[in-house]
């Protein structure tokens, strides 16, 4: 009877892990296709001057328009893309669509593009970047490219090498999801970045914890003292949108100006300040 249960056990063990298998092989196939069948489609989400309230720059959010599924946010496929080395093709479809999006826009408004870590390390990066700049015309300027922290764990001079080629070509470098990796102020040090992400973690317990609050005040801290812009992320009610202001942290962005939308809905979400109708 034990034997049987425990020979039962297996095949089901095994039936599961071919499962799992077969359905990744499914999504790879369906990645693949999907690239093809043009189902990716880049959303933007504001990001607020503190100050002035005036909208600085837009993020590029990558989405998946699946014909069956839906929607599909990136932590559903990313991953695998990784995985597969996919996410090069993904990513420059990323870079030339936020590029070509973006020249369309006022010109003070800026675009935000992410990174993988495994496109980072691919030798194609710089010359996604300036072929999604030359085709599109945009200033370099206007584009920021965010990475994360695990980005700068390995191989720090061929990173640094990397870095300092796309600002060189005017590109701007955000550090994401700051203080959620293995956070080093050692990489302040040794990379200049122009912008600090504070992880959506530290701001959504702004209000109920003190030491959230703290980790807060030192970051915009130190980005004054570096000349360094400090940007919230996850920003989603007003008494946050105070605490960094009194804080001093230069931007913000979250659910409480807007989630990402399709690139149709950025002049709506632009929604400049308008001059009062004299009395
Ligand atoms: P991220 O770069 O840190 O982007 C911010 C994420 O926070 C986005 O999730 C955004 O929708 C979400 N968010 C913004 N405001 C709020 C808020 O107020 N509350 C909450 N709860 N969430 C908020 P999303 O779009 O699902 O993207 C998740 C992550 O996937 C991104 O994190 C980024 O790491 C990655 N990702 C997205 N697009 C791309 C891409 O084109 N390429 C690469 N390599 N990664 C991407
Ligand atoms: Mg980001
Ligand atoms: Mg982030
Ligand atoms: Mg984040």
């Amino acid at each position: 009877r034990a034997k049987a249960d425990g020979r039962g056990t297996y095949r089901f063990f095994e039936t599961g892990m071919d499962a799992r298998a077969q359905a990744r092989r499914l999504l790879e196939m369906d990645l693949r296709a999907a690239l093809q069948r043009d189902e990716f489609q880049v959303y933007y989400q504001p990001i607020r001057d503190v100050a002035s309230g005036r909208v600085v720059a837009f993020e590029a959010l990558l989405r998946w328009n699946h014909p069956q599924r839906g929607l599909i946010a990136p932590i559903n496929f990313i991953p695998l893309a990784e995985e597969t080395g996919l996410i090069v093709q993904l990513g420059e479809f990323v870079l030339r669509s936020a590029c070509t999006d973006a020249v369309t826009w006022p010109d003070d408004v800026d675009v935000a593009v992410n990174l993988s870590p495994v496109q980072f390390k691919s030798p194609n990066l710089i010359a996604s970047v300036t072929d999604a700049l030359a085709a599109s015309g945009i200033d370099a300027r206007r584009l920021e490219l965010e990475i994360t922290e695990s980005v700068l764990l390995q191989n720090s001079e061929a990173t640094l090498a990397t870095l300092h080629e796309l600002r060189a070509m005017g590109v701007r470098i955000s550090l994401d999801d700051f203080g959620t990796g293995y956070s080093s102020l050692s990489y302040l040090r040794s990379f200049p970045f122009d912008k600090i992400k504070i992880d959506r973690s530290f701001v959504s317990e702004l209000a109920t914890r003190e030491d959230s609050m703290a980790i807060i005040r030192a970051v915009t801290g130190l980005g004054r003292s570096l000349g360094i812009v400090t940007t919230a992320e996850g920003v989603e009610n007003d008494v946050q949108l105070e605490l960094l202001r009194r804080e001093g942290c230069t931007q913000a962005q979250g659910y409480l100006f807007s989630e990402p939308r399709p690139a149709s809905d950025v002049a709506m979400m632009l929604d400049r300040p308008r001059l009062r109708a004299s009395a």
